[in-house]
């Protein structure tokens, strides 16, 4: 079994993001978590092995990296494709510099692109200025984050920082002209030394545009939207066979450890809408109580009656508060200990379709149920599709699994999913 495109991502929920849109154009798609031990099983277009390599040291991101691609290369990809995530989280010690440039060594390219640009999510590119909604990247708040702060919207010199190579930038007039156009650019930019260009893209028609210009390049390297352009390049034309999974049936589920406001709204509107919803308390769990046991005992009577929720979503104030008693990163990670327990448990009473929500969470979902990977199925809103997975903590049964990342969706997500046919 041979695949058309080898992705690495350089996260979790990014894996997901990419995986659906690259369904969305056709392409029949598994995503990984991590590199697999052993060949491919599944019968499809694109691969995409989901890393967390984005703020980790830049060599052992480029090592993960060059593992995964050799993975991929077995499995016979005939282009490679490096997402990171739309604002181009960075610093000037990498990963998206390191990392291309390790890529592009290792598949001997001279020449590739670096565009986050995704405009379906108000990631825009002009003149090689990121765009967050209608701001500049270092105005949006990415300038404050705490990991990868983004001082500055030139994507040209933050990624020069990154890497040796030269950095150039296609801009919106060859992409506005189309692929021919963008070759010619590309060319140009060649002779000039240039190893790796920015693309400006303020809609997906630009997307659209870009795609044919990158059907003989060896690695892209983008956040999710060029993938939209992609599939087309293998004679692939959106279907709704490329999302199709097995029937959804079993109990329904969903667990929630975000604090975003998204979520917050979620989660208030499952309340209102009269279904059965459980608070945890972190602080509970901090005092030894068994929440998770306590969480199980309370949804077991209830499963059969429709989905519950079981959530330590809290107001920005509570969580602070609960920061401030036992530690930002402690809270974190019993938190999403205790929900993975939960998680699994529930799937061990019979759920088989189970909603997730938390990026982070959804790290320690996957792992507590034993997922090595992901069929990605139809979308139940942008960038949150439905997967199906062979769960170990199903027996080895098949279970159907929305991973929600914070700000994804609309108030009534977590209704809303049960009735997307998975
Ligand atoms: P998001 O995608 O919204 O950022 P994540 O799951 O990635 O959600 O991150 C939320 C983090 O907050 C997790 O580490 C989670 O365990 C933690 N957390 C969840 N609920 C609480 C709470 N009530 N108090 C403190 N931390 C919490």
């Amino acid at each position: 079994m041979t695949i058309l495109l080898g992705c690495i991502a350089d996260d979790f929920t990014g894996a997901t993001d990419l995986a659906n849109n690259l369904v969305r154009a056709g392409m029949r798609v598994v995503q990984t978590i991590g590199v697999p031990a052993g060949p491919l099983s599944a019968e499809v277009d694109a691969v995409v092995v989901a890393l967390k390599s984005r703020t980790i040291a830049p060599a052992d991101a480029v090592a993960q990296s060059l593992e995964a691609l050799r993975w991929l290369q077995a499995q016979g990809a005939r282009q490679i494709y490096f997402k990171y995530c739309s604002t181009f989280d960075s610093t000037p010690e990498g990963n998206i510099g390191p990392v291309t440039e390790a890529l592009m060594d290792a598949l001997g390219c001279d020449f590739t692109i670096a565009t986050p640009a995704f405009p379906d999510n108000k990631r825009t590119v002009f003149k090689g200025y990121l765009f967050a909604g209608e701001v500049l990247l270092n105005e949006s708040g990415m300038q404050n984050h705490p990991l990868t702060p983004m001082t500055d919207a030139n994507l040209v010199r933050v990624l020069q920082a990154q890497t040796r190579r030269k950095v150039g930038l296609i801009d919106h007039v060859a992409v506005a002209r189309g692929a021919e156009a963008i070759r010619e650019r590309i060319a140009r930019l060649r002779a000039e030394g240039v190893g790796i260009a920015i693309v400006d893209a303020v809609s997906n028609d630009d997307l659209l545009r870009l795609g044919p210009a990158l059907a003989d390049m060896p690695l892209v390297t983008a956040g999710s939207g060029v993938a939209i352009g992609l599939p087309a390049n293998f004679g692939l034309a959106p279907s709704s066979a490329a999302s199709a999974l097995p029937a959804a049936a079993g109990l329904q589920a969903v667990v929630s450890g975000s604090c975003s406001l998204a979520t917050n709204r979620q989660v208030q509107h499952f309340i209102a809408s009269g279904r059965p919803a459980l608070a945890i308390d972190p602080l509970a769990i901090a005092a030894g109580v068994d929440v998770a046991a306590q969480a199980l005992a309370w949804a077991a009577p209830l499963l059969a009656s429709g989905p519950v929720l079981v959530y330590s979503t809290a107001e920005s104030g509570a969580v602070k508060s609960v920061q401030g008693r036992l530690g930002t990163e402690q809270a974190g990670a019993m938190v999403e200990r205790t929900i993975a327990a939960i998680a699994r448990g529930l799937v061990a009473l019979g759920v088989r379709r189970l909603v997730v929500a938390g990026g982070e969470t959804s790290g320690a979902c996957v792992q507590a149920l034993g997922i090595a990977q992901m069929q990605i199925g139809p979308q139940i809103d942008p960038g949150v599709p439905w997967c199906h997975a062979l769960a170990e903590a199903a027996g080895g049964e098949g279970l159907h699994i929305a991973l929600k990342s914070g700000n994804f969706g609309t108030d009534d997500f977590f209704t809303k999913a049960f009735t997307v046919p998975g």
